[in-house]
Order: structure tokens, then sequence, then C-alpha cells
């Protein structure tokens, strides 16, 4: 069950490196070591009962779901839970950082991944499901109530504003990469290439976390992190005046200000997707 590709870099100990099975390792800890690493992936994947994907974090697979949110109602998240993605999406806050990373690494790869619809208020969820039972396919929206787009944490992709097949290049990027970020094609909504859903907190499978609130997003006045510094380093590598200390001042905001002036983006000063990918931040 195991290959030597690996698809996530910066998650968890015990997802380290499967790319390091190569001949030329000599070292008998080593050695040791990367036997250890398939036998733990093969009993994480019997403990959850479920073959996990070969070199990603046990938590993406398709049989996970998202958890639920406690303390509010599916559908009825308080706009302080929910972030701005694009004029089409709304997330739950800890997935925002997820979906804009994997947004801007297929916009890096050459694939014109957009959404149709994140987060479903729960009047959007009667009037989908209403809509799709007229034409006699009730299953293609979940009982109102328990769709994961009223968690904020299913997202419907397209391509270039077309539909996304299953047979299409950017299903396939989708299984190698939308994992590094959290998210699966779930195996209980088959009928739909465009769904998928975000375990990047583990999911209901409770598996090792991947990337959950990736960013502080987006970024402006206040924010203080690592985050904040890979911004500042990004800036600086375009010789812009900005001091590398993760503290996103009125100095950082200039100088974001200054990129967007010089890239031709709305001037905001705030970090949003379309400057993060400019930044290329995500890589
Ligand atoms: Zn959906």
């Amino acid at each position: 069950v195991r290959s030597t590709f690996s698809l996530n870099r910066s998650v968890a100990p015990e997802a380290a490196s499967p790319t390091s099975v190569a001949p030329s390792s000599t070292s008998r800890r080593r050695r040791r070591r990367l036997l250890a690493v398939p036998v733990l992936g093969l009993l994480a994947a019997v403990a959850l009962g479920a073959c996990q994907v070969p070199g990603q974090s046990n938590a993406i697979n398709g049989d996970n779901r998202p958890t639920t949110i406690s303390g509010v109602s599916n559908g009825k998240l308080p706009a302080s839970d929910l972030v701005t993605i694009n004029a089409t999406c709304r997330t739950y806050k800890q997935v925002a950082g997820s979906l804009a990373g994997l947004l801007s690494a297929a916009n890096k790869a050459g694939i014109r991944l957009g959404t149709n619809e994140c987060y479903r208020d729960y009047a959007g969820q009667v009037y989908q499901r209403s809509s799709w039972c007229t034409r006699g396919l009730c299953a293609n929206a979940a009982v109102p109530g328990y769709s994961n787009h009223g968690w904020g944490k299913a997202v419907d992709f397209n391509v270039a504003g077309g539909p996304l097949a299953f047979n299409s290049s950017t299903f396939s990027w989708l299984m190698l990469h939308a994992g590094t970020y959290g998210f699966v094609h779930p195996n209980a909504v088959p009928g739909e290439a465009w769904h998928w859903e975000w375990v990047g907190d583990g999911g209901i499978m409770h598996g090792t976390p991947v990337k959950p609130d990736l960013w502080t997003w987006p970024m402006r006045i206040g924010a203080v992190g690592e985050d904040v510094t890979h911004v500042q380093q990004a800036l600086k590598a375009q010789g812009l005046p900005v001091t590398v200390d993760g503290h996103f001042t009125s100095n950082t905001n200039g100088a974001v200000s200054m990129f967007q002036i010089n890239h031709h983006l709305p001037v905001t000063g705030t970090v949003d997707l379309a400057t993060a990918s400019a930044l290329r931040i995500f890589s």
C-alpha cells in the first residue's frame, strides 16, 4: 500500500517523508525508521478500518467526513465563523486558509479551479433540495440541516466556470493534491465530481490534522504569527521595504499596498487570495 511519492510535506511526524525511501540511504537507524513508517501507516489504516491514501495523512480518506461545529446549527453559522474566499464562496474560518492554498496551488499548476458554492445556509439547503427533488433527483442534495455545506466545510468546484467531471485532468489533479490541503472527495457522494469536503482537522475519523487554520485569512493589520512572517519574507524578496517580525503592522500594510500597485491588484493592504497567489506564498 506504500508508494514513493509524497504529497504531504508539512504535516505531522508520522506522515514524514515517504520520498526518503531511496536506495542511496545507508544508515541503519535511518533504515529502521523507514521500515517503521509503513508499519505504523498500516496499523493506522487498520485502526481506522479503511485504506489510507499513500503518502497522505490518514485523515485523507474517502470514507472520512467533516466534523460538525459545536454550539451552532448547520446552515446557521454566525458571520464571525465565516470567511469570504470569493464572490461565490464562504467557508468556516478554519477551512479558509486551506481552500485558499488549494486554489492557489491549482492556479500555479495551470488549472482554472473555481468555486460554485461553499457555505450554504439553511434556506439555501431547502431551496437546493426542493429543486433537485422536482427533477426526481433528491439524492443530489442533502436533507436540509444535514449538508456539509451547512458547516462551511464542503466546496463545489468548477473548472473555468464549467462543470468538473470525474474523467477530467482537474479531477485527477485534485485526487493527487487536494489532500495536501485537507480536502477529500467523499465516497458517500459518488455522483458529484465537483463536491469536495474538508477534513483538515482530522474529520470524524480523528485522523492526523492537515493544515487547519493555515492562515489568518484574509490577513490584515493585527495578525501575528508564522504566516505573517512568510508574507513579509515574500514581500522582502520582491525588494519592498518591510520589517520581517511576524507582526502585521502598518509597515506590512504599506508594503502589501505597494505590491498590489505593482501587480495591478485592488489596493487594500490586506492579503487576500489574489494577493497571496501573486506573492506565491503557498509554494
Ligand atoms: Zn456540494
